[in-house]
């Protein structure tokens, strides 16, 4: 065998910050910050406070792989630490902050996180956690000393400024396997307990590069990029990283994600792309279009996490000449797996000859593969009208979840070939464009947030009148998806919707409350005795919800 002859260079996260310092050192980063002001900076002053930032993680002595919790919006300092945790060979761990207090102390003991930092909106949640999370040896709050919390019953809390101001930048970013793990994120979005999906550096500067690319996110040194979507959500699609890979000016919106807050944000800083739920967009048209404004800069924006509706494609399309690129991925997947950009042929083509293909999820962005199979396994044709299980693979694909929870996740094809069931199920067109038309696995997704049908059935089932509880997806205008609970009382027992759901009052959090309770005499159930939720959202697709 013949080996090239080419440079082994480990792909590593800090080479992404090394070369945006070296040859886009003056592009800015622009923050809105908790405290309410704008703050900016560029990419050499980042790249300088992540260089102090890992001296303060050796000084906290932090090892390799031990891993740094972050519960935080979007934001510059947040952006530090995604170089500063990883590139030292630490795990970036972020948190959903969304998630019920008790939900955040599980994950942080299952991750056995080491120092969790925090922006000031989230202390009260650590001050109700701190007490149960068995592994942190610190908690950071992120911002100077002036704006320190005076009095708080969080034991060792440390001030971020402090850390940096007390740090040199001399920091030579070590060099290391490119294997190594660099990042995680949790996900509900399967059955049963939160799961980590364990990020490596190879998986993430690989992704980094294809979600650059111009059928991809098409991004670019002459791009002004505004990440709606929450850095604590599969690192914000990524943008954390294709900002400095390309040179682009990044803006970063903080806790303010209204539609008012966000659109002058986007007028301020000329921002040109940006990148959140159906959810987020909703909030940003409703207020462009109340108030009779225009985007001056806007070219384009991507949308994913939920299916884009229809009729918010064409909106921006028709109203306000800002393509919409639909994307399609996951957390095990980094998250990045179709985008919807247009072939050649389709240039051709009247607007209304071409939006049928654009509602759809999109193509395979390369190096990601994907099959539909029908239930023997079996291959289905890509003729956009058969649908079945779709199965991805590539290298920024979940191998196994974090302590090989769940088992191994992934199926083989008669090659040996193995495969990560996404658990959505989908149709795929002739010319590959992908369309998910369903979901085989038991989550409800609302505004682009998991919640787990098995916990809120488990607590219902803790009710004593309750003698079975199915909680399956209604549909929502606003938040795409929001639970709805199908209950067998127990024979003879009352029990009032009102208080069912008063019953889930600080058991979670109170956006994952169902916001309905549907009494029914039986639930259907499969051979084995398990409950068949495809027939009951059958059975309840026209359900209207309290508040739709
Ligand atoms: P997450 O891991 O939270 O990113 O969620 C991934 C899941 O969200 C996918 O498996 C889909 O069920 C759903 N999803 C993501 N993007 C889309 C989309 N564009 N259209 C429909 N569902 C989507």
């Amino acid at each position: 065998m013949l080996h090239g002859l080419m440079m082994q260079m480990p792909l590593a996260i800090s080479s992404l910050i090394r070369h945006a310092d070296r040859h886009h050192g003056d592009a800015e980063i622009v923050s809105r910050r908790v405290e309410g002001d704008i703050h900016r900076y560029n990419y050499r002053d980042l790249h300088r406070r992540a260089r102090q930032m890992a001296n303060a993680l050796k000084g906290l002595d932090v090892k390799l792989s031990d891993r740094i919790a972050t519960l935080a919006w979007n934001g510059y300092r947040h952006m530090e630490l995604y170089f500063a945790v990883s590139g030292s060979g630490a795990v970036l761990h972020t948190i959903n902050p969304r998630l019920h207090a008790e939900q955040i102390a599980w994950i942080a003991n299952h991750a056995e996180d080491s120092y969790l930092f925090f922006d000031l909106t989230f202390l009260p949640i650590i001050e109700a956690i701190a007490g149960h999370c068995r592994t942190i040896k610190g908690y950071v709050a992120m911002v100077d000393r002036a704006k320190m919390p005076a009095q708080s019953k969080v034991p060792n809390l440390i001030c971020y400024e402090d850390l940096i101001d007390s740090h040199s930048d001399r920091y030579d970013w070590p060099e290391f396997d490119e294997n190594l793990a660099s990042s995680m994120c949790y996900t509900s979005g399967t059955t049963g307990s939160p799961k980590g999906v364990l990020y490596s550096h190879r998986s993430t500067i690989l992704h980094t590069y294809a979600a650059a690319l111009p059928d991809a996110l098409n991004l670019s040194a002459r791009d002004v990029i505004l990440p709606v979507v929450p850095m604590f959500h599969v690192n914000a699609w990524g943008l954390p990283y294709v900002a400095p890979m390309v040179g682009a000016k990044i803006v970063m919106p903080g806790p303010n994600l209204d539609g008012k807050s966000l659109y002058e944000l986007f007028e301020a800083e000329k921002v040109t792309c940006s990148a959140g739920v159906p959810t987020v967009w909703q909030g940003l048209l409703a207020h462009v279009e109340a108030n009779n404004l225009r985007f001056s800069t806007m070219k384009r924006t991507v949308i994913g996490g939920s299916a884009c509706p229809p009729a918010m494609l064409r909106t921006f399309e028709e109203k306000y000449g800002v393509q919409v690129l639909h994307a399609w991925g996951m957390t095990e997947m980094s998250p990045l797996g179709t985008a919807c950009t247009l072939k050649e042929k389709h240039m051709h083509m009247s607007p209304e000859q071409r939006y049928p293909t654009q509602y759809k999820q999109g193509r395979v962005i390369y190096g990601v593969d994907m099959r539909i199979v029908g239930d023997d396994g079996g291959d289905l044709p890509w003729d956009g009208k058969a649908f079945g299980d779709l199965l991805v693979r590539g290298p920024w694909v979940l191998r196994q979840y974090y302590k090989g929870e769940g088992g191994d996740p992934l199926v083989k094809d008669a090659e040996g070939r193995t495969w990560f069931p996404t658990g959505d199920v989908s149709t795929i067109d002739p010319d590959g464009y992908m369309q998910i038309t369903d979901r085989s696995k038991d989550v409800i997704k609302s505004g682009g947030e998991w919640i787990s049908s098995i916990d809120i059935e488990n607590i219902a089932m803790s009710h004593p009148a309750v003698a079975m509880a199915a909680c399956i997806a209604a549909k929502h205008p606003k938040w795409d998806e929001r639970p709805l609970l199908v209950v067998v009382r127990k024979p003879n027992a009352e029990l009032t919707r009102e208080q069912l759901l008063a019953h889930f009052e600080g058991k979670v959090a109170k956006w994952q409350i169902p916001d309905d309770v549907a009494f029914v005499e039986s639930i259907p159930l499969g051979a084995t005795g398990k409950m068949l939720k495809a027939k009951l959202r059958e059975q309840f697709k026209d359900y209207k919800l309290p508040t739709a």
